[in-house]
């Protein structure tokens, strides 16, 4: 149907786990987005159907918009609630670590996992993934992990053990990590699974709607104030900015500002856009920045923001004022000046 593209020791390896195996934990990346989620619960869901003992267990809380998704209800959170976290993770035949390439991705949980004795698979579409896996199955190329998951599901030869439920959860990490197919998005194989988890009976117009049409009226408000001071530099690029007292006089709640930092990149010719929002546990400014073309806002972030990321979606930590933070974005662009200004 498709290129197999996850090598096939990896893939035999983990069907030996499945058999052998009994007792799994799932986690994915704090602040876990669409992605993380999606793909976890995909995996869940496949755990279940072949009557394995699963859980997924997540360093902190998702978004609202993503509560609707099937088996959301059964996640433990670390940040809350630490002893069955680590209880779970410490009594895991197997680790599965999804949409996160190094360990520090999870916080403080890190070295619970890192302490744990269960054999660790990691599944992951980011850059430079630690070696400290038995299994990595890890290809930048790849839009989403969900695709990946799938990827496995099918090269495991399980297609047919994947439910309407973890069809959906599959399908909305696809769709969130290209932004519902708007970037990252022009492999013909994302159109077959696609086709193929629309057999499993899934409603991809409604999955749309609830993960993108659930703003509140504060959000809405929020989204008009920040957009209403962007700032928009020559170097066709865009800066938004949100401190902790905006936050206070908007109600904000966590989740509210998901997405804003696409939209200056619908204003014509814009190539880079940043938004900068103040954290106060711990206290710092954190960083998202996106791209079009071929702008590497990722070697942006590890360069000046202490991150990384994807070429066209990448984020990081600055520690500092918002002040400075906006005057490192300001030399940050100053540097990439040539590659902002070129053509795509
Ligand atoms: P977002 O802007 O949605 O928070 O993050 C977009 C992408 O940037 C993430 O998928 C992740 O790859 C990367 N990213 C975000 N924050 C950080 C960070 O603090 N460190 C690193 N290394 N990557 C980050
Ligand atoms: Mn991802």
């Amino acid at each position: 149907m498709f290129e197999e593209i996850i090598k096939s020791t990896k893939v035999s390896q983990f069907k030996e786990w499945l058999s052998s195996e009994k007792s799994f934990v799932i986690i994915g990346h704090i602040g876990p987005d669409g992605d993380a989620v999606g793909s976890s619960l995909g995996l869940w869901h496949l755990l279940q159907s072949l009557g394995k003992k699963a859980q997924v267990v997540m360093p902190n809380s998702f978004p609202n918009f993503l509560e609707w998704m099937p088996g959301s209800e059964h996640i433990v959170f670390f940040d809350s609630d630490k002893a069955a976290a680590t209880q779970f993770i410490n009594n895991a035949d197997v680790i599965c670590l999804l949409d996160f390439n190094t360990l520090s991705r999870i916080g403080d949980m890190g070295e619970v996992v890192e302490q744990a004795k269960a054999k660790k698979v990691m599944v992951d579409h980011h850059l430079d993934p630690d070696d400290n896996c038995d299994i990595t199955i890890s290809y930048s190329q790849i839009a989403s992990t969900s695709e990946l998951i799938f990827r496995l599901i099918y090269q495991l030869g399980y297609v047919d053990k994947i439910s309407k439920e973890g069809a959906e959860c599959i399908y909305t990490g696809m769709m969130t990590d290209t932004g519902s197919f708007t970037y990252n998005s022009n492999h013909k194989d994302i159109y077959t699974i696609i086709s193929m988890l629309l057999e499993k009976g899934i409603d991809k117009d409604s999955i749309y709607r609830k993960v993108n049409h659930t703003y509140s009226e504060s959000r809405l408000k929020l989204m008009g104030h920040i957009l209403s001071k962007m700032k928009v530099y020559p170097t066709h690029t865009a800066l938004l900015t949100l401190t902790a007292k905006e936050q206070e006089n908007f109600n904000y709640i966590k989740g509210d500002s998901e997405g804003f930092v696409n939209i200056p990149l619908s204003v014509k010719g814009m190539v880079c856009s940043c938004f900068l929002r103040e954290e106060t546990e711990p206290v710092m400014i954190k960083v998202s920045l996106r791209s079009v073309g071929t702008f590497p806002c990722n070697k942006m972030a590890a360069e000046f923001f202490n991150g990384g990321g994807h070429l066209n979606a990448s984020g990081g930590e600055f520690f500092g004022t918002m002040e400075e933070a906006i005057e490192q974005f300001e030399k940050a662009i100053e540097k990439y000046k040539p590659l902002l200004l070129e053509k795509e």
